[in-house]
């Protein structure tokens, strides 16, 4: 992969923005690989930088998908 993360954010909003219906713009959120908490309520596109459960760091870019 030669995109940075920002690229890809950025590339995730536009797509995101252009899906019309019957096409869905799906969003897995980011999760924490350590507890499982996953960061449903957050808006934004980024991944936060660590879990508010456990205090891991190791979080897992959420994902995108087109329906
Ligand atoms: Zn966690």
């Amino acid at each position: 992969m030669g995109l940075s993360t920002k690229d890809v954010l950025l590339h995730m909003a536009h797509v995101r923005r252009s899906v019309r219906p019957p096409r869905q713009f799906i969003l897995e959120p980011a999760a924490c690989l350590r507890c499982g908490y996953r960061f449903k309520d957050r808006s934004r596109l980024n991944p936060p930088g660590r879990c508010p459960r456990c205090k891991s760091t190791h979080i897992q870019d959420p994902k995108y998908e087109i329906r």
